[in-house]
């Protein structure tokens, strides 16, 4: 099974697609990698998708990315006794520590340092900045509030407070806990919330273990301001426009998303736009034009991955938006300008063997008919440097580690393939062109490009480029053991 298309889709999972038969459908419509959120859902019912996840993986034998989303210090309201209340504009509404579930008069904040970094005038802004609160009054364990803006509150909801500089620690006590526990189950990727420094993310490796890949979704001024040095030190990123959109003026998002998709993509790290993308889905059945223009906008740019939110964890169309996202791709992605756009952006960078490598690759494969660029990977670190040169070719990613493969559902392009430990190099050619046939990218008569590195299962060894016939009797008689 193959997509016709590079650019990856994640699918948030929630209520509205946890069974068994919705993640396969999900995953079939086209979604690559499925987010647990943590800020959602309890332990035993992470533990149950992810379950559904690696059975729909072994059952389809394709990998599955899973990317666990730690809350990190985003404030949330807690639970209302009818899980949601309407707010009117000029009502009084109260946030307070008393963890009875809320009415149309007050809420939990859990948060007891933000009730003392509050004073009378600030703005509490609630679900993505919809509902705007003014404080009129508070205490060590209250805030009186007018509301401003109203619209309809529910349960843990997001809480920004813009004006106020939070003395807030990357990582909860909850964010460890639930680091440990995803990290057991065996996720691939942990995303960070708001990040503000490089150092949020050095703390978090450092607890990973390498465990999981580590991924820091941009969402605060800071973490704009810092960008270069936390994605140095990050896997992937994640342009959490929702939050982003609150902490900052709304206008000035598309902006920052265009630089932070252009060096990831320098960096040859994954990139994922994510927030709103289909937000009317949520309720209807088809996406408005704008929206559909915002998904093509982020894959024009050169984005590995676009992402649903609300749309597949708790709208009414989840498999829909999937596929929504699917032919957005598609017909970009078939598009002379996306190509010219895509090469006007890439980033020359010639630093080692692998640039040099991958570069050729992406060469041959335009100026002749080569169907598709495989490249043996330990890490995954060769498939995404060719991922770096967006070729206009598939690209097969050979590894003998599941855990790699799973990773690199993440990256623009990679189809994975899990093969047998390769020892010699005729053996590894032998294997990526069987690959590329079984997996429907090439025919007998046709030609690939296999990249490899000598020692085989060394890390950073890319130094080998074969064109190779996909014609096995051709290969026997050629090539050098
Ligand atoms: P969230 O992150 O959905 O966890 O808030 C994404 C965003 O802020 O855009
Ligand atoms: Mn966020």
């Amino acid at each position: 099974m193959r997509r016709h298309r590079n650019v990856k889709i994640v699918a948030t999972l929630g209520p509205a697609s946890s069974s068994h038969e919705m993640i396969r459908a999900l995953f079939e419509a086209g979604a690559d990698v499925f987010r647990l959120n943590m800020s959602h859902g309890a332990h035993d019912d992470i533990r149950q998708r992810h379950e559904i996840i690696r059975k729909v993986e072994k059952d389809l034998g394709r990998p599955i990315g899973i990317l666990a989303d730690l809350q990190g210090p985003k404030l949330r309201v807690g639970v209302f006794a009818n899980g949601a209340e309407d707010l009117a504009e000029g009502a009084a509404f109260r946030m307070d520590l008393s963890t009875a579930p809320g009415d149309a008069t007050r809420v939990n904040l859990p948060h007891p340092e933000i009730f003392a970094a509050l004073e009378a005038g600030t703005s509490l802004l609630v679900n993505d900045g919809k509902i705007r609160l003014r404080v009129n009054a508070c205490g060590k364990d209250f805030a009186d509030c007018t509301v401003e803006v109203g619209g309809t509150i529910s349960n843990r909801k997001g809480v920004n407070v813009p004006d106020v500089v939070l003395p807030l620690a990357a990582l909860s006590e909850k964010d460890r806990g639930d680091l440990e526990f995803v990290c057991g189950l065996g996720v691939d990727w942990i995303a960070l919330s708001f990040v503000q420094r490089p150092e949020d993310v050095i703390e978090a490796r450092s607890l990973v273990k390498g465990r999981a890949a580590v991924l820091s979704k941009i969402e605060k001024p800071a973490a704009v301001n810092a960008y270069d040095a936390i994605l140095q030190v990050s896997d992937g990123i994640m342009v959490a426009r929702g939050d982003l959109g609150v902490e900052l003026p709304v206008t000035s998002v598309p902006p920052i998303q265009k630089r932070l998709v252009r060096r990831a993509r320098a960096a040859a790290k994954p990139v994922i736009v994510a927030t709103q993308m289909l937000e009317s889905m949520i309720e209807s059945p088809v996406p408005t034009r704008a929206e559909v223009s915002d998904v093509a906008t982020a894959i024009y740019e050169g984005a590995d991955a676009v992402m649903l939110s609300a749309e597949s964890a708790a709208g009414k169309y989840p498999v829909e938006a999937v596929r929504t996202m699917s032919d957005v791709a598609m017909s970009v992605e078939k598009d002379p300008t996306y190509r010219s756009v895509i090469e006007a952006s890439r980033v020359v960078r010639r630093e080692s063997v692998a640039d040099g490598i991958v570069a050729a690759a992406r060469e041959i494969a335009e100026a002749t008919n080569i169907k598709a660029i495989c490249c043996f990977s330990q890490t995954g670190n060769t498939a995404s440097l060719v991922a770096r040169e967006r070729p206009h070719v598939p690209i097969i990613a050979l590894t003998p580690l599941m855990s790699t493969a799973r990773r690199l559902a993440l990256t623009w392009g990679a189809h994975c393939v899990i093969t047998q430990p390769q020892e010699r190099f005729k053996g590894a050619v032998l294997a990526a062109v069987r690959a590329a046939r079984t997996e429907g990218f090439a025919t007998d008569e046709d030609q690939i490009v296999v990249t490899a590195g000598v020692p085989f299962n060394v890390k950073g060894t890319t130094n080998i480029l074969r064109v190779a016939p996909c014609d096995e009797r051709l290969i026997s008689s050629v090539d050098p053991e």
